[in-house]
């Protein structure tokens, strides 16, 4: 008999269920027999723009260095971000994607003793990273699909270690003021580190959503996360960062893979941060594309969850995996969010016109339909 395995594994770990990323365009046309050309996929919130041409010019520069280790250190990277952000580089790690991030923070200050504070319908990283150190995780339910900041701020107790917010969070797109966010800080007691999750930062227009970066001096537990994977165009190479108190990032140095972030992407990063036009670009996309969703929902009489990412959640009014389902076999790709106790909602992602009319006209034909 061949030993039970699993069981052996961290109780925490044997009661998660494993990260589900979006389907992928090759496996829906194997599939179904589809052509990957006719296959629009709005499932994972990536720039619909393809790389800027800065990016391919860096890789192609790099690629001839292939055999040598990355610089371990990210010298140029941490030096342009130093630059932008106005922090030392001494403040930033630099990560494998920003989920690294959240397990390099979680790896190197938690433990079974602990507990970790996030929301219902938050990022579902924050679960993984919690139960596979073996700690509590503390689900604190959402208000308007969205962080219940006091309700959070009261289920801190002393084994608390670790809170985690998205702000603006994946996938409901709910975004916390500056108010609600500062007086959450103020009460967070010093040894407790807050993370705030800032993957969708730079799609953020008129300062509605609040910097991370600008509470940094004051409140020397907060850790703020970001990542090259959305508005800057690379989720394929895996490049995030770190900016927090250089105690803090030490720590994290001392539980990091030497080489977590290989020199394509650190070229190619140092290259998309370059490129303002390129960001221009990826804003002035998702912007017009979240109109257009919108009024596509307003059109079916559908409501959806207001957003400041690049993605939207739309309401079904009915269980959504049905739906998920048939739109697959048209060749439009979207994410069921049933796993984040969003059963009636789709999570849609910004993508080009053409692709969010394509995703429209079919919703619209399934809708009639099922
Ligand atoms: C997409 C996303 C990330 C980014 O993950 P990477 O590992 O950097 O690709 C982080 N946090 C949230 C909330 C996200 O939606």
């Amino acid at each position: 008999m061949t030993c039970d395995f699993l069981s052996l594994a961290q109780p925490g770990v044997q009661k998660l269920s494993p990260y589900v990323p979006g389907k992928p365009v090759e496996e829906l046309a194997r599939e179904f027999g589809l052509r990957p050309q006719d296959i629009v996929k709005l499932a994972s919130n990536e720039n619909p723009l393809g790389p800027s041409p800065r990016v391919i010019e860096a890789i192609k520069a790099a690629l001839a260095e292939m055999t040598r280790y990355p610089d371990g250190n990210g010298f140029a990277l941490k030096s342009a971000l130093s630059e932008r952000l106005g922090v030392s580089p001494a403040m930033i790690t630099l990560g494998n994607g920003s989920n690294d991030i959240l397990e390099l923070i979680t790896r190197a200050f938690v433990g079974p003793q602990h507990e970790v504070v996030f929301s219902q319908h938050a990022f579902a990283v924050y679960p993984i990273v919690t139960q596979a150190v073996g700690a509590r995780a503390v689900v604190v339910p959402a208000r308007d699909w969205g962080h219940d900041l006091e309700a959070m701020a009261a289920a801190i107790t002393p084994a608390t270690r670790l809170v985690f917010i998205a702000n603006p969070n994946n996938p409901t797109g709910t975004w916390i003021d500056a108010a609600a966010l500062e007086a959450f800080l103020a009460r967070v007691p010093e040894q407790v580190i807050v993370v705030l999750d800032e993957a969708y930062t730079e799609y953020v227009e008129n300062g509605e959503v609040p910097n991370g970066m600008d509470y940094l001096a004051r409140y020397p537990n907060l850790l703020v996360s970001r990542t090259f994977s959305k508005a800057y165009g690379l989720a394929a190479l895996r490049v995030g960062y770190a900016v927090c108190q250089p105690a803090i990032a030490d720590a994290m140095n001392r539980v990091r893979q030497p080489f977590n972030v290989n020199s394509l992407a650190l070229a190619a990063a140092v290259a998309t941060l370059a490129d303002a036009d390129y960001l221009a670009a990826s804003c002035k996309v998702n912007r017009e594309g979240m109109a257009q969703l919108e009024a596509g929902f307003a059109a079916l009489g559908l409501s959806w969850i207001p957003s400041r990412g690049n993605f939207i959640a739309v309401d079904l009014g009915r269980e959504a995996s049905g739906i998920y389902q048939a739109l697959l076999r048209q060749g439009v790709i979207v994410r069921p969010v049933g796993n984040y106790e969003m059963p009636n909602h789709l999570r849609v992602s910004i993508g080009l016109a053409q692709e969010n009319q394509r995703f429209l006209d079919v919703l619209g034909q399934v809708l009639a339909r099922e």
